[in-house]
């Protein structure tokens, strides 16, 4: 069974005015589905491990043969990530976060605006492409990091609760080069209900070793 883009939970206009409608198409239609051609292209050249789940495939990079492994994580880290991005959205949103992961936040970060702060610094700082995160390690505790590229936490034995896309194609349409304003934006669309769901599923996630080669 090859990858697939999943549908968009809500209409292309659900985020508006924070995530404009064309931006949504061509975020969701074709960065989204390039990466999961490409991944699907790559799998090709070794079928044994098309059963294998992206997520799969990303938490042990290191056993990717070498010919593909490249495009493995750009492009199967471009489908796990877009695929948590969309449903960790939605419309009228927002707010401050509820349940658990309220809890959680404010135990780790002091209170919610602080770990905004701390998160949106990530996003406007990473250089280039890349996704700002919250993720919990494997002692448990949450943490602020930002990875380049398509690069997903799990492969670095880190589980990712909630995630923002920092490349361009996710806001220069609407927001040009202004990231911060983005990033500011952002959390009046994050779906706490989803990201509840992610904590929860952290906290029952294995452990897992870092995959990546140690360089
Ligand atoms: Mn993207």
């Amino acid at each position: 069974m090859a990858h697939e883009v999943p549908p968009l939970p809500y209409d292309y206009s659900a985020l508006e005015p924070y995530i404009d409608s064309e931006t949504m198409h061509l975020h969701h239609d074709m960065h989204h589905g390039a990466y999961v051609k490409n991944l699907n292209a790559a799998l090709e050249k070794h079928p044994e491990l098309q059963n294998k789940s992206a997520d799969e495939l990303l938490r042990n990079l290191n056993s990717i043969p070498e010919d593909i492994r490249g495009a493995v994580r750009n492009n199967g880290g471009g489908h796990v990530n877009h695929s948590m991005f969309w449903k960790i959205m939605k419309a009228k949103g927002g707010g401050a976060p509820n349940g658990k992961i309220a809890e959680a936040i404010n135990k780790a970060f002091g209170d919610f605006e602080s770990f905004k702060t701390k998160f949106n610094d990530a996003g406007a700082k990473q250089f280039g492409s890349g996704w700002a995160w919250l993720v919990r390690n494997q002692s448990g505790q949450l943490q602020v990091i930002s990875t380049p590229n398509q690069d997903n936490p799990i492969s670095q034995g880190l589980f990712p609760i909630l995630g923002n896309d920092v490349w361009e194609h996710a806001y220069y349409l609407k927001y040009r080069n202004r990231r911060p304003e983005y990033l500011a934006a952002w959390w009046n669309v994050v779906n706490w209900d989803e990201v509840n769901k992610r904590f929860e599923q952290s906290t029952k996630a294995e452990v897992h070793e870092p995959a990546l080669a140690s360089r």
